[in-house]
C-alpha cells in the first residue's frame, strides 16, 4: 500500500500540536517538563486512540448502500433490517463499526455480509491482533502473557483470549499436518512426486526425542487435583541440513569441537514437529513431513537420536536405508553414569572414563563393551550399559561417521525439546490438558521453524472459511 507523504506530515503536525498543548498545560500547573519516555508513552496512547477511530471510520466506509433483499444460504430470501453496530478487538483495542444487517428468512438466520467480506467476526479479535496474542502465548505462560501484551499494546487482554488465540494457531498447524499425512498416503501423489521431486538436499538429517509434560485434567467434584496428575511424552521431530561454521563465527565450544573434529557444523533450515501420541501415529507424521521435504529421495539421509527403541523402530520402518547414529552426547553420558556408579576414587574414575571415551570416539564399541563388562558383576549401571552399547553398536561407529563428515551430536533436536517443552510447557503456573499442551507446542514449533507467516495467513482466512 502507498501513502501520501504530505497527508501523513499534516497529520503528524496535528498530533505534535496536541502534545505540545498538553505539555504546556502541565507546565502551567507547575508539574515540570515531561521527559522523553513520558512523551513517548503519551504519543503512543494518542496514536492508539487515533487507530481505534480511524479503523472504525474505515470499516464504516466499506459498507455500500444496502440492497433490499439478499439470497440466503438456505435458498430463501433475506431482507434488509437496519444498520447494526458490531465490535471487534483490533491491534488498537475495541473498535465499533456499523454495517447492514439482513434477516427475515424462514431459516431465522441473520446476516451481515460485510463482516465476511472483510474477514471480521463480531465480538472476536481480528486476525492481526490474534497473531500478536499468539506470539506472546508461545513465549510466555498464559498467566503472564497479558502483562507483556499490555506493555506493547497499551490495553488489557484476558488470559483466556491469549490462550484460545495461541491454541487456534496450533489447531491450524495440526490441520496442515493432517493434510500432509493424508497426502503422503496417496499413491498418485507419491508417484507424481517421484517423477518431479523438486528440491532434495544432498544430505538431510532427521532427529527425534521426547520430553515429559505434566498433564492435569480438571478433577471431578470431590477429587483432589493431584490424584489426576499424569506425565505424558511430547515427541519431537526435527529435520535439518547442516553448514560449516565460518571460523570467525565459532563460539568457544565450537572452536574446541573444531580442534577435536576438524570441522564445526551447525544446523540450518530446521523444521520442528511435535505431538503427544503413540509412536505408531507419530511415524505417520515422520513419513508425511519427510515427504514434504523429499527426505526419502535424499542421497544421504542421517538420523540422530538417543537409545529409545521407538525412535529406531520408526526410522527402520520408514527410512530403512538411512544412516542411524546415536547422539554422541547421549553415548558419552552413559559412560559418565557408569564411571560415577562404579568408582569412588576420583583419579581411577577419571582414568577409566578417559580411556573408554577415547575408545568410543574411535568407534571401538567392542572395547567399550569389554570395559563395562569388567564392572558389570558389581555395578548395575555397568550391566545396563553393556546392553545399551551392545544393541546400539552399529549406531556408534563414530570414527566412520566423523570421517564421512556427519554431525554426530543432535544438539538441534535436544534444544527443540528444551525450547518447546522446557521453556514453554514447563513454565511456572503452566497447567495443561493434553490438547492445550499439544496445540501450544505445535504453534511454538511452527514459529521456531520459520513457518509463522503461513499460520498467520491461514488465520486471516479463518472467518471466511466458517
Ligand atoms: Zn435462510
Amino acid at each position: 500500500m502507498k501513502y501520501n507523504t504530505e497527508t501523513i506530515n499534516s497529520i503528524a503536525k496535528q498530533l505534535a500540536n496536541i502534545l505540545t498543548r498538553a505539555v504546556r498545560e502541565q507546565q502551567k500547573a507547575n508539574q515540570g517538563l515531561p521527559n522523553i519516555a513520558q512523551i513517548e508513552s503519551a504519543m503512543r496512547e494518542v496514536l492508539r486512540q487515533v487507530g481505534v477511530q480511524a479503523l472504525g471510520i474505515y470499516l464504516n466506509s466499506m459498507q455500500s448502500t444496502p440492497m433490499n433483499e439478499l439470497p440466503c444460504e438456505c435458498g430463501g430470501v433475506l431482507h434488509y433490517q437496519r444498520m447494526r453496530p458490531a465490535t471487534v478487538i483490533s491491534v488498537f483495542g475495541k473498535v465499533t463499526y456499523e454495517r447492514a444487517y439482513y434477516a427475515g428468512c424462514d431459516c431465522k438466520q441473520g446476516k451481515a455480509p460485510l463482516d465476511k467480506q472483510i474477514g471480521l467476526e463480531p465480538g472476536a479479535v481480528t486476525a492481526g491482533l490474534s497473531a500478536l496474542l499468539a506470539l506472546a502465548g508461545i513465549e510466555f505462560s498464559y498467566e503472564k502473557s497479558p502483562e507483556w501484551l499490555k506493555a506493547y499494546l497499551l490495553f488489557d487482554i484476558a488470559e483466556n483470549t491469549v490462550r484460545s488465540e495461541t491454541e487456534q494457531m496450533g489447531v491450524l498447524q495440526a490441520e496442515q499436518e493432517k493434510e500432509l499425512v493424508k497426502q503422503s498416503q496417496d499413491e498418485t501423489y507419491l508417484q507424481t512426486r517421484e517423477c518431479d521431486p523438486g528440491r532434495a538436499p544432498q544430505r538431510l538429517y532427521g532427529s527425534m526425542d521426547a520430553a515429559k509434560v505434566r498433564i492435569e485434567p480438571r478433577p471431578k467434584k470431590g477429587e483432589k487435583p493431584e490424584e489426576h496428575e499424569d506425565w505424558r511424552d511430547m515427541k519431537v521431530l526435527s529435520w535439518f541440513e547442516t553448514e560449516r561454521v565460518p571460523p570467525a563465527q565459532c563460539s568457544m565450544r565450537q572452536r574446541q569441537k573444531v580442534e577435536r573434529e576438524q570441522i564445526a557444523q551447525r544446523a540450518k533450515n530446521i523444521r520442528y514437529f511435535c505431538d503427544i501420541m503413540e509412536a505408531e501415529d507419530f511415524g505417520k507424521l515422520l513419513w508425511a513431513t519427510g515427504c514434504s521435504l523429499n527426505a526419502d529421495l535424499c542421497p544421504e539421509l542421517i538420523f540422530l537420536g538417543d537409545g529409545a527403541v521407538w525412535i529406531w523402530n520408526l526410522v527402520s520402518k520408514y527410512y530403512p536405508d538411512a544412516i542411524q547414529i546415536i547422539d554422541w552426547y547421549h553415548a558419552e553420558e552413559h559412560l559418565e553414569g557408569v564411571a560415577t556408579a562404579a568408582f569412588s576414587d576420583r583419579s581411577e574414575r577419571t582414568r577409566w572414563l578417559e580411556d573408554v571415551t577415547q575408545a568410543l570416539w574411535e568407534g571401538q564399541v567392542e572395547a567399550v563393551i569389554v570395559a563395562c563388562e569388567a564392572l558389570a558383576a558389581s555395578c548395575l549401571e555397568a550391566h545396563k550399559a553393556v546392553n545399551y552399547f551392545y544393541s546400539n553398536a552399529e549406531r556408534m561407529r563414530y570414527d566412520r561417521f566423523r570421517s564421512a563428515g556427519y554431525m554426530i551430536g543432535s544438539g538441534t533436536v535436544e534444544s527443540a525439546c528444551k525450547q518447546i517443552v522446557t521453556h514453554r510447557l514447563k513454565l511456572p503456573g503452566a497447567q495443561w490438558i493434553v490438547m492445550g499442551a499439544v496445540h501450544t507446542a505445535k504453534a511454538r514449533a511452527a514459529w521456531l521453524s520459520g513457518q509463522w507467516s503461513d499460520l498467520c495467513a491461514a488465520r486471516s482466512a479463518l472467518p471466511l472459511a466458517i
